[in-house]
């Protein structure tokens, strides 16, 4: 398993609340996204999912700052 690659491919998309960024079909495969005000949101696992749930607004403010 290469997790190292480089060669960005098209689906990939970060992640809100941890900024990580993550393959767009893996999170739908995996039920980690959510819908917010007609936006769809993938998340890389169930907690930044939980998370982004319970405060959307939070994690959508331009002043925050994902981390992990
Ligand atoms: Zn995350």
């Amino acid at each position: 398993m290469d997790q190292h690659s480089m060669s960005t491919q098209p689906g990939e998309i970060k992640d809100p609340v941890c900024g990580m960024t993550i393959d767009a079909k893996q999170a739908i495969a995996n039920s980690l996204t959510t819908e917010h005000e007609g936006t769809t949101y993938y998340f890389c696992g169930r907690g930044c999912k939980l998370e982004f749930s319970d405060d959307p607004g939070h994690y959508l403010d331009p002043s925050h700052r994902p981390s992990m």
